[in-house]
């Protein structure tokens, strides 16, 4: 069998790039190793914001079809005990996931993607060059091969694909740790006093916690944090000590990891691109990557579809401005914002208390930038300067925290400045990596600190 592409992992990342590229006139194989009625089974509720769905063109839901669950539009960050909100409105959608990827599933199938389920990646086939040429699966103990000219690895935090490439080949083979990854507790809950209609979401950055709205319940109380899902229980403890909910019953917990580690410095190779949680491209203030994959997808769809043209081989130099244009835009904003968040967030409940409360760090401009679009003037670092000095006269700041903050800005803006550099061909690009592990190692991880030991 012989397709132009074979997408490994049929999710939000696949479903889009393989609808895309069949749009384009390519023969597309998608396969994942659930079945259909399993696919995405981790959790139920899961949000992307209407302007995105809009801009991405993704299959619409409504009221009654099963997948649709809400919609709200308030959005506000709180402080670590609970007070100083700052709204960050955006209209959002909120969907059951297994149905929506179902329905995703189905949408690419329109256009003539062909999907088996229950078909596990094995390893990818290389021509006589030690270039991929195929893929080969497993489905029920049977082993099958395809012959392709791009595999694409949309398999998620295991990232099976990019992690079986040959050394050398061009591509980094990290697998996560626990420190790499945020692993993430949902409630669905019942509110005991009072019956209302949560339609809005509260999010308190101190502990990574948030409320929003559900179906079949009140309202969810999320929860991410690194280490572990034991972990994350302790900073609950800590979070429902210091702010007070209202009172409530749980119904049921469902738990999922989502990765929080730095892109790969590099998507693509010969006749190999890898998106989605396989390129831990999660959006770092708040761990979502349904949306945040597609940036990455437009920008590979344009470019690997005039790679492939007449049946062109896609090599690594022709993919290799995939690169280049994604670290122009989302790339250098995630990475920048991922540095930012891994000093910032160093510091006690007082401090953070103070902070919001001025309205600097954790300010209403910085937050409500940290979707998109942040830029500073002279006033705002006056004005944290200020309130800076004034925390460590009045004690609610320590010297460290302060050191750490400032860390986080320096490391964030050459972050910025470098991937600008990011090299238009692979030339160049061995040294460009040299600069950016040192930048990576200053910046440091959300998980170097621990504060519930
Ligand atoms: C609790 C929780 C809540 C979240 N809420 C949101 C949210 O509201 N909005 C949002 O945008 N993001 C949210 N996220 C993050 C989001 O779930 C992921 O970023 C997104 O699902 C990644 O999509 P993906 O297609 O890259 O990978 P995945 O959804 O992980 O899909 C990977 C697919 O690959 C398949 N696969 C894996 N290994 C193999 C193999 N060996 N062979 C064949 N197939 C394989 C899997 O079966 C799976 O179907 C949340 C995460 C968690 C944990």
């Amino acid at each position: 069998m012989k397709y132009d592409i074979v997408i490994v992992g049929a999710s939000t990342a696949g479903s889009y790039f393989a609808r895309r590229m069949s749009e384009k006139g390519f023969s597309v194989l998608m396969i994942d190793k659930s079945t259909k009625e399993r696919i995405s089974p981790d959790y139920d509720i899961f949000h992307m914001g209407k302007d995105e769905m809009e801009h991405f063109g993704l299959p619409k839901v409504e009221k009654g079809d099963g997948i649709y669950a809400f919609e709200f539009t308030e959005s506000y960050m709180y402080s670590a005990f609970g007070g100083y909100p700052k709204p960050s409105p955006a209209p959002v959608v909120g969907m059951h996931k297994h149905d929506y990827i179902v329905r995703m599933n189905e949408w690419a199938e329109e256009t003539g993607v062909q999907i088996v389920y229950e078909a596990s990646f094995i390893e990818c086939l290389y021509d006589e060059n030690g270039k991929i040429c195929g893929v080969t699966y497993e489905k029920n103990g049977e082993k099958t091969s395809v012959e392709c000219r791009l595999a694409v690895d949309c398999s998620g935090i295991p990232a099976v694909v990019r992690c079986s490439l040959p050394d050398g080949y061009g591509i980094e083979k990290f697998e996560l740790t626990p420190d790499d990854i945020l692993y993430v507790t949902l409630r669905y809950v019942d509110f005991t006093d009072k019956k209302e209609e949560w339609m809005k979401s509260y999010f308190w950055i101190a502990y990574k916690s948030w409320v929003a709205p559900s179906k079949g319940s009140d309202a969810i109380i999320g929860m991410g944090s690194c280490f572990g899902f034991e972990y994350v229980e302790k900073v609950y403890e800590q979070f429902t000590r210091n702010v007070k909910l209202p009172a409530h019953k749980v119904k049921r917990v469902e738990k999922g990891r989502t990765p929080y580690h730095r892109a790969p410095y590099s998507f693509v190779a010969d006749g190999f691109i890898c998106m989605g949680d396989a390129a831990c491209m999660t959006k770092p203030n708040c761990g979502e990557g349904c949306t945040a994959a597609l940036v990455l997808e437009d920008i590979a769809i344009d470019i690997a579809s005039k790679a492939m043209e007449n049946g062109n081989y896609p090599t690594r130099e022709s993919l290799w401005s995939i690169n280049k244009k994604y670290n122009d835009t989302q790339g250098k904003e995630f990475a920048s914002l991922m540095a930012l968040l891994a000093s910032i967030v160093r510091h006690s409940p007082k401090a953070n208390e103070f902070l919001f409360k001025h309205d600097v760090i954790f300010s209403k401009k910085i937050l409500a930038g940290m979707s998109g679009g942040l830029s500073l003037d002279i006033t705002d670092y006056l004005k944290t300067l200020v309130f800076v000095v004034i925390g460590l006269v009045s004690g609610n700041i320590k010297i460290s925290e302060i050191k750490s903050i400032l860390a986080g800005v320096i490391n964030s803006g050459k972050l910025t400045e470098l991937y600008e550099k990011f090299p238009e061909t692979p030339d160049g690009f061995d040294e460009w990596v040299k600069e950016a592990e040192e930048l990576w190692k200053k910046a440091g991880r959300l998980a170097d600190w621990r504060p519930l030991g």
